[in-house]
C-alpha cells in the first residue's frame, strides 16, 4: 500500500499494436464492430498537444499534420494540436517515426496518472522498413504506391486509440494491416470511423433540455 503522503506515481500502461496479421478472406466493409476502450482518455473538448520527436520521413512531408487535422475536434470534441515542446502541464501525445526492423508498423502506448486520468500517450510508427521478408510483406515499403497514405492511416489509428477507439476486424483504418502498404486494405473509410466514435463518446441519455 502506497502512503498518501509520499510523492510515488503509479502509471498503468497499455500497449496496442497494429495488427499485421495476414487475413485470406475480403473484410466486411463498415466499420460497426468498433468499441470503446477501458481507462480514460482526453477530457472532452480539451485541446492535446501532439509533439513530434524528431522529425517525419522526408519522402512524405506533412503525413503527420494531414492525418492530425482530419482527426482533430472529431472525436469527443478532442482538438489535436502539433507541436514540437513536451507542455509544462497537462497531457499530451508523443509521435516518433523511426526506422526498425519491428513488423508492427505503429504502436501506442497510454500513461495514467495515480487518480485514473489520462497522462499521456507514446506512439511510435515503424517507417522504413524495406525488407519485406521480415515482415511477410506486411509492412511500410517506401518504394512501393500507397506509402504515405498507409503511414497516414498508422499515425490515425494509433491517436484514435488514444481517444479510446478499440481495433476492429472490417474494412477500415482501425482493421487489420493487410499487404505491403496496406494495399489489400487501402480504404480507410476515414468518415465511418469518426462517425462510430462520435456515436460511442455521446451519452446514451441526452442531458435534460428544461
Ligand atoms: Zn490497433
Amino acid at each position: 500500500m502506497i502512503s498518501p503522503n509520499r510523492r510515488y506515481r503509479v502509471f498503468f500502461a497499455v500497449v496496442l499494436a497494429a495488427i499485421v496479421v495476414p487475413v485470406a478472406a475480403q473484410l466486411a466493409s463498415g466499420c460497426s464492430d468498433i468499441t470503446l476502450l477501458s481507462g480514460a482518455g482526453p477530457i472532452a473538448n480539451s485541446t492535446l498537444p501532439v509533439v513530434i520527436i524528431g522529425a517525419e520521413p522526408s519522402t512524405i512531408p506533412g503525413v503527420l499534420s494531414e492525418g492530425l487535422s482530419e482527426l482533430s475536434g472529431q472525436i469527443n470534441g478532442v482538438n489535436l494540436q502539433l507541436t514540437t515542446s513536451i507542455p509544462a502541464s497537462g497531457p499530451y501525445i508523443t509521435v516518433q517515426f523511426a526506422s526498425t526492423t519491428s513488423a508492427a508498423t505503429g504502436t501506442q502506448i497510454k500513461e495514467f496518472n495515480t487518480d485514473g486520468s489520462f497522462k499521456r500517450s507514446t506512439i511510435s510508427i515503424n517507417t522504413g522498413l524495406v525488407n519485406q521478408a521480415a515482415c511477410n510483406g506486411l509492412c511500410f515499403d517506401p518504394n512501393a504506391a500507397g506509402y504515405k497514405a498507409a503511414v497516414k492511416s498508422t499515425v490515425q489509428h494509433e491517436v484514435l486509440h488514444t481517444l479510446r477507439l478499440n481495433d476492429s476486424n472490417m474494412a477500415n483504418l482501425m482493421g487489420p494491416f493487410l499487404g505491403k502498404n496496406n494495399v489489400n486494405n487501402a480504404n480507410s473509410n476515414l468518415s465511418c470511423v469518426i462517425q462510430r466514435g462520435k456515436d460511442l463518446t455521446t451519452p446514451a441519455t441526452p442531458p435534460p433540455t428544461c
